[in-house]
């Protein structure tokens, strides 16, 4: 199974995608994390945030999620993936690839900014030291419209989320007969 994360910087994809990871590990579930920060410095190194690049980074993230998939390992990649179009890409093209949204307003966002980079995407025209492409406040996030998990971080909280994605994993794999290694065993 591939759980492909979308969200805004912050809204708590690596904070619940670990979380994940950690809990399944008593029930002897393998779970690979694929983060798009961790993967730009390797195997995406030579793309920028334009659209066509954005996308072709979901593209070779999702490769690998299929790779490791096919062995019964679930993969959750954590990334923007700010566009429809390379999300239903993804779907269409592997099996068992389900969109979970990782919402949180951009207000709350700027309030926590845990990597300083909505205060740098605010600062003024010209300023050198301005984030010009950071998605919600200078570049386009496209909310999807029917996502598999929908997960309110503002509202909920990081355990509450951690549960309900866990849970949805869950019950997919045994609603889907999944392959034996990626059965959830109690
Ligand atoms: P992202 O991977 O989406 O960029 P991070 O997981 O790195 O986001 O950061 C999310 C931040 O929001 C963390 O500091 C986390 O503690 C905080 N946070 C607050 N509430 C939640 C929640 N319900 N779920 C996930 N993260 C939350």
């Amino acid at each position: 199974m591939i759980i492909q994360l979308c969200g805004l910087s912050g809204a708590g994809k690596t904070t619940i995608a670990t979380n994940v990871k950690r809990k399944a590990i008593a029930y002897h579930t393998p779970i690979e994390i694929i983060d798009g920060d961790t993967y730009r410095e390797f195997l995406c190194k030579d793309l920028g945030f334009s659209k066509e690049d954005r996308c072709e980074n979901i593209r070779r993230l999702g490769f690998v999620a299929s790779r490791l998939s096919d062995h019964g390992i679930v993969c959750i990649i954590s990334a923007i993936n700010p566009y429809d179009e390379i999300r239903h890409e993804l779907a269409a093209t592997y099996e068992h690839v389900k969109t979970v949204y990782i919402d949180c307003p951009v207000n709350e966002l700027i309030t926590r900014d845990t990597k300083g980079l909505y205060k740098r995407a605010l600062l003024p025209d010209g300023h050198p030291d301005k984030v010009s492409n950071l998605t919600g406040i200078n570049d386009p996030f496209e909310a999807p419209a029917n996502p598999d998990l929908h997960l309110r971080t503002n509202e909920k909280s990081i355990n509450a989320c951690t549960s309900e994605l866990f849970a949805f994993i869950r019950n997919t794999i045994s609603s889907q007969l999944l392959p034996v290694h990626a059965q959830i065993r109690n």
